[in-house]
């Protein structure tokens, strides 16, 4: 029959599990409970295994993100979009230093690997300035849909990593990773206001002088 523990010693259980490293079952000796007795979260649990990559794919997304948002920025026709990448850049390096807080936390070193979604997301991006004139209000139109769709997978990420790290009893994990969530939430709407406020009305007036 399995009972709800106490959160800490279930965190406990597991960030010693995941410290040891090991492959085996085995609980080390002396240890009047076993983690079976603690925890329903097996030594070598899959679902941990995955949260743990899943983590460093979000790791490397964030890392790649504060590379090519001042690119995006620069790129950007309107000092408010200009000002809204800014400040999220400055948001996405303490997105950066939590996920830090999350390995530590779960007994493991901060590794990246790469999203492959996030590589393209941001190669996109990238199309859509290269297709888009430079000053004009349907460039910053583009690049916010561009920001959205960065947005909305950083969301299905993190909120798919909240839920996981609270099956997990990992809560602490699952309260850091929420506030990076809730960011990213008020980010895309942001970004909805200031494209529904002005950007995409100036947008709509501008011409297309270029040959098809
Ligand atoms: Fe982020
Ligand atoms: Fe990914
Ligand atoms: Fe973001």
């Amino acid at each position: 029959m399995y009972f709800a523990l106490p959160l800490p010693i279930r965190f406990f259980t597991l960030k010693r599990n995941a410290m040891a490293n090991t492959k085996t079952k085995k609980t080390p000796a002396g240890s009047a409970k076993t983690s079976k007795d603690q925890s329903s979260v097996p030594a070598n649990s899959q679902l941990e295994k995955f949260f743990s990559d899943q983590l460093k794919d979000i790791y490397w997304a964030e890392k790649h993100l504060i590379k090519e948002l001042p690119k995006m920025q620069k790129a950007a026709t309107t000092q408010q979009l200009k000002d809204a990448i800014d400040q999220h850049t400055v948001q996405t390096e303490l997105q950066v230093a939590r996920l830090e807080q999350v390995f530590e936390l779960m007994g493991k070193k901060a590794q990246a690997k790469k999203c492959d979604a996030m590589e393209g997301l941001i190669k996109e991006g990238q199309s859509i300035v290269e297709e888009t004139e430079d000053g004009s209000m349907t460039r910053d139109a583009g690049i916010i849909m561009a920001a959205q769709k960065v947005e909305h997978y950083e969301i299905a990420t993190y909120g798919g990593l909240v839920s996981i790290a609270g099956t997990l009893g990992l809560d602490e994990v699952a309260d850091i990773l929420n506030t990076t969530l809730e960011e990213e939430k008020q980010t895309d709407a942001s970004l909805t206001e200031i494209a529904e406020n002005d950007i995409n009305w100036e947008a709509e007036q501008e011409t297309d002088d270029s040959e098809e």
